[in-house]
């Protein structure tokens, strides 16, 4: 079987196919690459046919990219010479579309065969590179597909000549949202914005590309930039319009990255300095570029983690082997911030739902999200009337809680108290079936405690939403000590429905994310304390890849949750409790009134429309600045390793199981890093020996929460990495 097959018509159309058999969508792999260059050899040299037509053997799709396992692996294979290996296989990649782009002309630009790319659907990645190499790009008219090139999101830039040829189609400002944001058009956009040529009726798709391809002369076959006195749209570096644009692209790209992005520089290089020479040599340019991105640790981590293992995660790679346990009916109990997130989602998801709060108003409340929500989405033309009065329709908003009779799943999302939230579970499994799974979405409460309220504790879970639950893609599932294997099948089917990344931890203290999340707060609020300066403090994490700096995510997330949070803490752990220094800066924030951004007060003044204004001055009064300010590489390693550690710990402790789900959680769950790959990837990218010898400094310095964990220290001592010593499929040390 092979991926490509080539059809001869009459007409003398040759049709080139790909159908990678086995898969619902084509991905590209090297052996599909020589595959494709024989055929179109084949139909170029032979004298009966006239063009050809690159198309799909899928009904609705072209393809989703490159197999990334292969790029994963590529750099390895390369052999001893690692970077040449690499650039002569992307050179190779480069050849054949160029092959297929000059289509037998000669250097007249004459005589060649006219290749047109006809596009059923969804085009991601090499699957729009080919068709961008070809004369003219026909694209269905079907609105689910999805036409880009995403490859930044996963650490690495279209390389296959997209790059270059996007920007010399469009122009660098018209292309700078497609490559630098990996933004995807369906059809009739990506006509506009001029990606694809034509939009055409799908079962019309193939007849006229033959009919174009059978019409078109020399003149049409030649791309702009093999015509003499070819010009950039928009200008190319030094032209007063385009220096405009290289300049502010430059600015913007740093500004929205920090600069800690390989990719995004890279990308940004490739494209510059292939705006100043002829187009060869900018293939050429973009395949170093190329080169460089994948020759860094972190393409390989962040293609590991937020490709591959997320994938993995999300088909299940850690479901018990237990009969498919897909929801029908879902109960939701308190329709308030996190309830109604939830209804929302599961509805989208076509589940049937019953929204459960104490009175009328509240449950109604929590229904209106959905039809505020599915509103802001038809004024953006993402949803439709139909859509809205469907979703709202499987939605029941009720205080009765005989309506629960029939719910195969029940979340629960009442107020963040264990009496409470007995009562009501006591109440709702009263109603449900004995087979309804039972789950909390408790951010704090031990899982195996509030299980005491079920007589059935094998079918009790934590099903824990990030805020905003329709915004948060990571969901984490919390098994508690007597949780069953089906309950986590239930979960994690569940979780599949809502089309989100689950993670399945262990029951401890803050679970899995906001166990790590807590030291990375506290150790910025330790800092302001210890009179560092607070724009140092958040920018260090900004310009580490993190969404927000610790103060700021404060604010965000409330300075009042976390005092009682740490008040709850402080009374768990009595005498072992280590934060003293952090409630110092909490409580008397509290007593202030300085309660985060609701509040309009906290770390930062806010105006009345709530728009941060800058750092409040009362912080610096109480703790003022000290005039040496650290280093801010000793800040940021303060900042990850008091992280990291704690998610080592996770490990340690059993409660992670597996270190593809610390990683995925990680980004996906708190914005960590993602440039890094996780936090266990950030640790092998360091090396163990030089993260224990940063410990030991750090600890030296700043206490003992840096102490290497005894793990780390093993691991540094037998130079392992975590990769390679977890494996995989990881287990708990
Ligand atoms: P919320 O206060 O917005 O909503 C709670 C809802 O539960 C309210 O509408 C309330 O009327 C209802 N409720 C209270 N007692 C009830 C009862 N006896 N019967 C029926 N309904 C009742 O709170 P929230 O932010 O949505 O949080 C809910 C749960 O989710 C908590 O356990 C919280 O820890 C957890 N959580 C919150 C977040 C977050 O960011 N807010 C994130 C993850 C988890």
């Amino acid at each position: 079987m092979t991926d490509f097959e080539m059809d001869k018509g009459a007409d003398g159309v040759a049709v080139i196919r790909w159908d990678v058999p086995g898969k619902s969508m084509n991905v590209m792999s090297r052996e599909g690459f020589t595959e494709l260059e024989t055929l179109v050899d084949d139909a170029l040299a032979d004298e009966g046919v006239k063009g050809i037509v690159i198309t799909s053997g899928k009904d609705d799709s072209f393809a989703g990219g490159m197999d990334l396992n292969a790029i994963a692996r590529m750099r390895d294979e390369a052999g001893d010479a690692p970077a040449q290996g690499l650039f002569d296989g992307v050179m190779g990649m480069h050849a054949i579309l160029r092959k297929i782009e000059r289509a037998g002309m000669d250097d007249k630009n004459r005589g060649g065969k006219p290749i047109a790319a006809a596009l059923p659907g969804t085009a991601l990645g090499i699957g729009l590179e080919i068709p961008l190499a070809c004369h003219r790009i026909f694209a269905a008219d079907n609105a689910s597909a999805k036409i880009g090139l995403p490859e930044i999101m996963v650490g690495i830039f279209p390389g296959a000549g997209g790059t270059t040829r996007l920007v010399r189609k469009m122009g660098a400002m018209a292309a700078s949202p497609l490559l630098l944001e990996g933004k995807l058009n369906d059809p009739k956009k990506a006509k506009s914005a001029g990606v694809v040529d034509e939009v055409v009726p799908a079962d019309e798709l193939l007849d006229k590309a033959r009919a174009w391809v059978l019409e078109a002369g020399d003149k049409d076959i030649v791309k702009p930039w093999d015509e003499k006195g070819y010009k950039m749209p928009g200008g190319a570096p030094y032209h007063p319009q385009g220096f405009m644009t290289f300049v502010g692209a430059s600015a913007m790209v740093n500004g929205r990255t920090q600069g800690a992005f390989p990719a995004a520089k890279a990308l940004l290089s490739a494209v510059y300095e292939g705006a100043l020479v002829p187009f060869d040599t900018a293939l050429k340019i973009e395949a170093r570029w190329f080169v460089n991105v994948l020759m860094n640790p972190s393409s390989s981590a962040m293609i590991r983690s937020l490709f591959i293992n997320k994938e993995a995660l999300e088909k299940g790679a850690n479901r018990p082997d237990a009969p498919d346990q897909r929801v029908q009916k879902l109960g939701v109990l308190g329709a308030g911030m996190m309830g109604a997130g939830i209804a929302l989602v599961s509805a989208q998801a076509g589940m049937e739902v019953v929204l459960i709060d104490q009175d009328q108003a509240a449950a109604d409340k929590g229904r209106a999200y959905t039809a505020d929500y599915m509103d802001k989405g038809i004024k953006r033309g993402k949803a439709t009337e139909e859509k809205k009065v469907e979703t709202l329709g499987r939605i029941t908003a009720t205080t009765d809680y005989g309506a629960l009779n029939g719910c195969d799943l029940i979340i629960e999302a009442v107020f963040e108290d264990p009496a409470v939230k007995a009562e009501v579970t006591r109440k709702a499994l009263a109603e449900a079936g004995g087979d309804c799974i039972f789950a909390t979405n408790t951010s704090t409460l031990p899982i195996t405690d509030l299980a005491k309220a079920s007589d059935t504790p094998e079918q009790f879970i934590g099903i824990h939403f990030f805020s905003p639950v329709e915004k948060m893609q990571l969901v984490e599932i919390i098994k508690g000590k007597q949780t069953g294997d089906r309950a986590v099948a239930k979960a994690l089917d569940y979780v599949r429905q809502i089309r989100k990344t689950p993670i399945a931890v262990n029951d401890a203290r803050f679970f899995y994310a906001n166990r790590c999340i807590i030291p990375y707060i506290n150790e910025g609020i330790r800092m302001v304390a210890e009179g560092v300066t607070p724009p140092l403090i958040d920018n260090a994490a900004r310009q580490l890849g993190f969404p927000v700096g610790p103060l700021q995510l404060v604010d965000e997330t409330s300075i009042e949750l976390g005092a009682k949070i740490a008040r709850a803490t402080k009374a768990a752990m009595g005498d072992d409790y280590p934060d003293e220094a952090v409630d110092e800066v909490i409580f008397w924030m509290e007593g202030e009134g300085r309660l985060g951004r609701k509040a309009g007060a906290g770390f930062f003044d806010y105006d009345e429309k709530g728009q941060r204004q800058g750092y409040w001055p009362g912080l610096a009064e109480r703790y003022p600045p000290k005039d040496d300010q650290p280093e801010l590489i000793e800040v940021q390693h303060r900042l990850m390793f008091a992280q990291v550690l704690e998610a080592v710990r996770a490990l340690e402790d059993g409660v992670l199981e597996d270190i593809r789900e610390g990683d995925v959680g990680a980004i996906l769950g708190w914005g960590f890093a993602p440039w890094s790959g996780g936090p266990f990837s950030w640790l092998d990218i360091l090396g163990a020996p030089y993260a224990v010898e940063r410990c030991d400094a750090l600890a030296g310095r700043h206490g003992r929460r840096f102490d290497a964990p005894a793990l780390l220290r093993e691991m540094a001592e037998k130079n392992e990495t975590f990769y390679g010593r977890f494996g995989q499929h990881a287990q708990a040390a």
